[in-house]
């Protein structure tokens, strides 16, 4: 029998190469009770206790408003939009632009990222010097038997069908064209640029394909975490993709299987032996799918794939549990049993990152939560969003939870009173900005 060859390589590359991994679906419950983060509370019992409250009016939406938004909202679900497929949603959201008279840019991103659009940029002047970026993207993960019919039912609006609505990340998308359309006409305290990115859902590939010289704000926002509007997301994880593909070798299972060599064989031991779940307090481990095997019953499968996806909130424990994950599929390839050949490819799909407590992005979130009546809590989040790519690319964005709920499952909703109040949390947001 000859001995296995064994390639593994693990690398950072800057660029996505093939994006497999979405930020959050994966999501972990928040906040992450980890020591690391025990400090989290300090500036809430601060803003509760010696802080003045901030109390900044800001106009509530009209009738109008709500209603449009609405109508918006359910229209852009409706328009299905899957990572690669963005072009006709984009479409709408610059036609919607385009009726405000507000201009807009779009990058080459598309075609790098594997998306149907490029990102989408607008720039909107504002009374104050400042200028802040607010980012959504138009992408959603693939949606089953792709149809979403828009249904208000229980205060809320979810998919007809038993698909995810879309939700994630459309409230926002319609929530910013909200904003537009108002601060077109009212103008804004603070300059803006409203950012419409593209393949989110495949490892932030849009965000990550952008070129950081476009964008000229201070700081910004994405409001891409499913949790209930008040939770400040002030740290993210890195995450890393494991993509390994086993090869042994066919053989009649029947008839000669002493000539065969599986690789379902191999992959299987190797899961089992393979530290999967919470790791410890900042990290995760996951296999997501084993795929491959043979036509049929009676051939030892010759080849399969195993994807899986490792994310700390400590960059090193996230790359060792990688290491580990390798490792494993190492040893059980080389198991004589085996006898595999391995070819692995590991990712590094975005970097992790935590906010400084005194962050100017943060206190004006904070205060703009607080002035609509919401309570802020900061939360350490196992998901990853768009701002870990911008905060990579050396802009501090803060992810702010939106209010939807069940991103990626077939319950996926969100109410209205959520997705009219998360305006006015943006618009109380653009006024602490401009301070
Ligand atoms: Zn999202």
């Amino acid at each position: 029998m000859t001995s296995a060859e064994r390639r593994a390589s693990l690398d950072r590359p800057r660029q996505p190469r093939k994006s497999t991994i979405d930020g959050t679906r994966r999501s972990l419950p928040s906040p992450l009770p980890f020591a690391g983060l025990t400090d989290l509370a300090g500036p809430e019992r601060r803003a509760q206790g010696d802080e003045p409250l901030t109390s900044r009016a800001v106009r509530p939406g009209s009738e109008l408003e709500r209603r449009r938004l609405n109508e918006l909202f359910a229209a852009l679900c409706a328009i299905v939009s899957p990572t690669g497929s963005e072009r006709a949603c984009m479409d709408r959201v610059i036609a919607e632009l385009r009726g405000l008279g507000l201009e807009h840019e779009e990058d080459d991103a598309g075609p790098r990222a594997g998306a149907g659009a490029g990102n989408l940029l607008v720039r909107i002047p504002g009374r104050a010097a400042r200028t802040v970026l607010l980012c959504a993207h138009v992408d959603t993960v693939p949606v089953e038997g792709g149809v979403v019919e828009p249904e208000l039912a229980d205060g809320g609006w979810h998919n007809a069908r038993p698909a995810v609505l879309g939700a994630d990340n459309k409230a926002a998308v319609a929530g910013l064209l909200a904003l537009a359309r108002r601060v077109a006409v009212e103008g804004s305290p603070v300059g803006l640029e409203l950012l419409f990115t593209v393949a989110e859902e495949t490892g932030l590939a849009g965000a990550r394909a952008l070129d950081r010289s476009w964008l000229r704000a201070e700081f910004g926002y994405v409001f891409d975490h499913a949790t209930p509007i008040g939770e400040v997301i002030v740290a993210a994880p890195a995450s890393y993709h494991l993509a390994a593909d086993l090869f042994g070798r066919a053989a009649h299972a029947g008839i000669r299987p002493e000539d065969g060599r599986s690789a379902v064989l191999a992959a299987a031991r190797a899961v089992a032996a393979m530290p999967l779940g919470r790791i410890d307090e900042q990290t995760t481990a996951n296999v997501a799918s084993i795929h491959g095997g043979g036509a049929g019953t009676n051939v030892v499968p010759e080849r399969c794939r195993v994807v899986g996806e490792t994310r700390s909130h400590d960059e090193a424990r996230a790359e060792a549990a990688m290491t580990t994950l390798v490792d494993r599929l190492q040893d059980a390839a080389n198991v004589p049993v085996c006898a595999c050949d391995l070819d692995v490819t590991v990712q590094r799909v975005f970097a992790a990152y935590r906010h400084e407590d005194d962050a100017p992005a943060l206190r004006a979130a904070e205060a703009a939560l607080r002035a609509c009546g919401h309570t802020p809590r900061r939360v350490a989040s196992g998901g990853g969003s768009d701002a870990n790519a911008l905060v990579e690319a050396g802009l501090p964005v803060v992810n702010l939870a939106n209010g939807t709920q069940g991103a990626h499952q077939p319950d996926e909703r969100v109410s209205v009173a959520a997705l009219e109040g998360m305006v006015d949390v943006t618009m109380a947001l653009l006024e602490e900005c401009a301070t």
